[in-house]
């Protein structure tokens, strides 16, 4: 565990700043972080096995929103298991019906095929409910196969060789199944579906971030990048072929126009060269269950954010010779690791803005006792939070406790954010949306147009302020003009309706062929 140097314990306030320094991300940091993207974003187009593996999706176009269709989905990857029912009605509007399903940590962690009867079983169970209730789409057609087209978001890194085949790179986000990794993930699938009897074919295979795109596109008319900010992190987007050199080995790629790229992003600088590293980053990490992979995931996504404030505060209560939080008391939730989930700090957040004021208050405002009565009132919120979510006896918790949470999620959130829009920023600079700025810190124009970007995820859709503080360290990166040029716009049921598209775009080509 991180220890507070004890030369400090005299001035609190000395170890504060301290910690607050080691968060704090700089203009000049932003623009080396996102060099570094560009850097690593390259070589992962070039060649394979790099720590950005850049997967090539062979998803060559996006929608436009006349696409029709009735599939199933299935989403693995977030905190939730999903089914669902998608109707694609050709005019940008869907219709869709799903079912969420938990998976146990035994599953994510056992034998693969134990996962894979799961996920089959549940499409079953689904498909059950399903014929037991009224019908979200019409009667099918005569000549429809006698298999029903599902599509999967599987939201992992897979290095995929056609629209419905890809091995297993590497586990992420908590799950390490056995005998996963290295396999075709679309067969272990149809095995369970095909053990089990069940008529379902899948017949694409989707990251989510791909999936939020394309929702994205077919609803919004055109996208250029999809995001995750949730339980990972990741961004896919439009390359052109011509620049996925990698792919010119393979028999099956196109020689030209475009392909959407998978970045998997969350293993940017997994060397941690530039990304600012804490003794809690650290620690956190050793004891992941991915040690030295994801380092920018483990920066930004919300399985993370907890446990590196957790570990902060805890530092603060271990503190000596004096505890500098919660008279030096703890609870479970603060004891235990991934006990404290980012959930909570959301909480916080919320019941501190709630007035809109955004400023921590200085902790010297507690040692001469000046706090504003709307201080006062937002704090006594915060407090409240804590108290119940960390397992507090009301009498713990000071409002400077609280000021001292508050402070501590910020810190921790803040980062994530400032980071999350060094991400998005690489997109644009690569794909020549944007340029980094001048010395003088301005930035030559570019072709003025509306950039969409579709994103997904617990972080981005609820954590207070967190799109605002993306679109800060954007700003800095492409300058104003272009920043207020994205649209970040939420692609809902996106892992749903993306892969439904891309089952439509795979049941075309079997059609076909
Ligand atoms: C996975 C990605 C996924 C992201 C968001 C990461 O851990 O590697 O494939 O897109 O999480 O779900
Ligand atoms: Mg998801």
């Amino acid at each position: 565990m991180p220890a507070i140097s004890s030369q400090h314990f005299q001035d609190p306030q000395a170890v504060f700043d301290q910690i607050d320094a080691q968060f704090q991300l700089n203009d000049q940091a932003l623009i080396d972080l996102a060099k570094t993207f560009l850097a690593e974003f390259r070589l992962g187009l070039e060649a394979y096995n790099q720590d950005m593996a850049m997967i090539p999706t062979f998803v060559t176009g996006v929608p436009d929103g006349t696409e029709k269709g009735t599939f199933l989905a299935l989403d693995l990857g977030g905190t939730n298991l999903r089914v669902c029912e998608v109707v694609l009605n050709g005019d940008k509007t869907f219709n869709l019906r799903q079912q969420k399903y938990k998976v146990s940590d035994a599953l994510k962690t056992g034998e693969a095929t134990a996962l894979f009867d799961y996920l089959a079983d549940s499409v079953d169970a689904f498909l059950t409910d399903r014929a037991l209730s009224s019908p979200l789409s019409p009667t099918r057609d005569e000549d429809a196969p006698d298999f029903l087209p599902l599509g999967m978001t599987f939201s992992f890194p897979v290095e995929q060789t056609a629209l419905n085949s890809g091995k297993i790179l590497t586990w992420t986000k908590g799950f390490s199944a056995k005998n996963a990794v290295g396999n075709d993930v679309v067969k272990l699938l149809q095995d369970a579906f095909d053990r089990k009897h069940i008529h379902v074919k899948c017949v694409a295979l989707v990251n989510d971030t791909v999936g939020a795109l394309l929702s994205r596109a077919y609803t919004a008319g055109g996208c250029l990048t999809g995001a995750i900010f949730g339980t990972g992190t990741n961004g896919a987007y439009l390359e052109e072929v011509a620049k996925i050199k990698k792919l010119a080995k393979s028999p099956t790629a196109p020689k030209d126009g475009y392909m959407l790229i998978n970045t998997e992003w969350g293993a940017f600088n997994n060397s941690r060269s530039h990304l600012p590293s804490t003794p809690y980053d650290m620690a956190l990490d050793r004891l992941s269950i991915n040690v030295r992979y994801q380092a920018f995931e483990k920066f930004i996504s919300g399985m993370y954010l907890g446990e590196i404030t957790r570990l902060l505060l805890i530092s603060l209560i271990d503190a000596t010779p004096k505890p500098l939080v919660f008279g030096g008391k703890s609870t479970p939730v603060l004891n235990n690791q991934w006990a404290l989930d980012t959930s909570v700090m959301s909480d916080v957040e919320e019941a501190w803005a709630d007035g809109g004021e955004n400023n921590v208050p200085p902790f010297a405002s507690f040692e001469s006792g000046i706090l504003t009565p709307h201080v006062r009132e937002r704090l006594n919120a915060v407090r409240e939070v804590v108290v119940k979510q960390f397992g507090f006896d009301g009498a713990d918790v000071s409002l400077r406790d609280a000021a001292i949470v508050r402070w501590a999620s910020l810190l921790v959130t803040r980062r994530a954010g400032l980071l999350s829009g060094v991400a998005i920023a690489a997109v644009l600079l690569q794909t020549g949306r944007a340029n980094f700025p001048e010395p003088d810190g301005t930035h030559k124009p570019v072709k003025a147009e509306r950039i969409s970007v579709g994103v997904d995820g617990s972080l981005i859709e609820h954590y207070p302020n967190f799109e605002r503080t993306l679109r800060e360290s954007l700003r800095i990166l492409v300058g104003p003009i272009v920043e207020q040029n994205v649209d970040i716009g939420l692609a809902k049921d996106g892992s749903g309706v993306g892969a439904a598209l891309c089952a439509l775009q795979a049941t075309k080509a079997l059609q076909q062929s």
